[in-house]
């Protein structure tokens, strides 16, 4: 059975203060034991966080460079993050792959890093409404999957948990259907198995996001395909709890 996997990305948010107090509320919560639970703070706040944090609660960093050291100014590296007992890293986000021009190569070569260095990947892929419309959703993501599977080969993916997030469905309020979300996920296993192994497909968390809250987040969690949740907004707000406790 895959263990239940709820990640808070706090994207570029908030101030020592608020996030202190994010941790703190996380720290004193009753949190499902059987849910997995990693919060990405922004890079300036990755050791206050983990300072704070209880050690059944992880860290992940929003982004990872794909050199081990050296002159790349304004990037962090693999071993950076080991060093501070930061265990995870998300990956592909879309804000990244549209804002800051990240191709799915890039995003493969940070993967095939993060992993060789021990660090878990946060793998995010997702289509635009557009490309939805089109009725190329699951070409769309699993071409983005495919370009990271080139890289990092079949025994890669052990240490990644593959984030669903319809680019419509972020910060939008405007969430995937429980439907919509089992249909992609479903479709994103039965490519795991194809493209990598039976073991990929029936290991790999396959977590959704795009506008989760506590309101909508018990529909979503009984999908036989959906494994989790990878959450913006509601992760910066006590309710957090709740969708950590969503299989209760
Ligand atoms: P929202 O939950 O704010 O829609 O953001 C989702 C997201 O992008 C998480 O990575």
């Amino acid at each position: 059975p895959r263990k239940f996997f709820v990640g808070g990305n706090f994207k570029m948010n908030g101030t020592i203060e608020s996030i202190k107090s994010i941790v703190h509320n996380l720290a004193s919560a009753k949190l499902d034991p059987n849910t997995e639970v990693v919060i990405s703070p922004p890079a300036l706040y990755l050791l206050l966080t983990r300072e704070h944090l209880p050690p059944n609660i992880e860290v992940a960093a929003q982004n990872v460079f794909d050199k081990p050291n050296g002159a790349f100014t304004g990037e962090i590296s693999v071993s950076q993050l080991k060093d501070s007992n930061i265990t995870w890293t998300i990956l592909g986000h879309s804000e990244r792959r549209t804002i800051l021009n990240e191709s799915d190569d890039f995003v493969a070569k940070k993967t095939k890093t993060a992993l060789d260095g021990g660090i878990g990947v946060i793998l995010c892929c997702g289509e635009s409404l557009e490309q939805r419309e089109k009725g190329t959703t699951v070409e769309v993501v699993t071409k983005q999957l495919a370009a990271v599977n080139d890289v990092i080969g079949k025994d890669g993916w052990k240490n990644v948990v593959i984030a669903y997030e319809p680019i419509w469905a972020i910060g939008t309020g405007k969430v995937a259907t429980t439907e919509q979300a089992q249909e992609v996920h479903a479709a994103i296993r039965k490519w795991l198995g194809d493209a990598v192994s039976s073991e990929a497909a029936e290991n790999t968390r396959i977590i959704y996001g795009g506008s989760v809250s506590e309101k909508n987040c018990k529909d979503l969690s009984t999908q036989p395909d959906v494994d989790g949740f990878l959450v913006g907004g509601a992760s910066l707000k006590p309710a957090f709890v709740d969708i950590i406790n969503a299989k209760h």
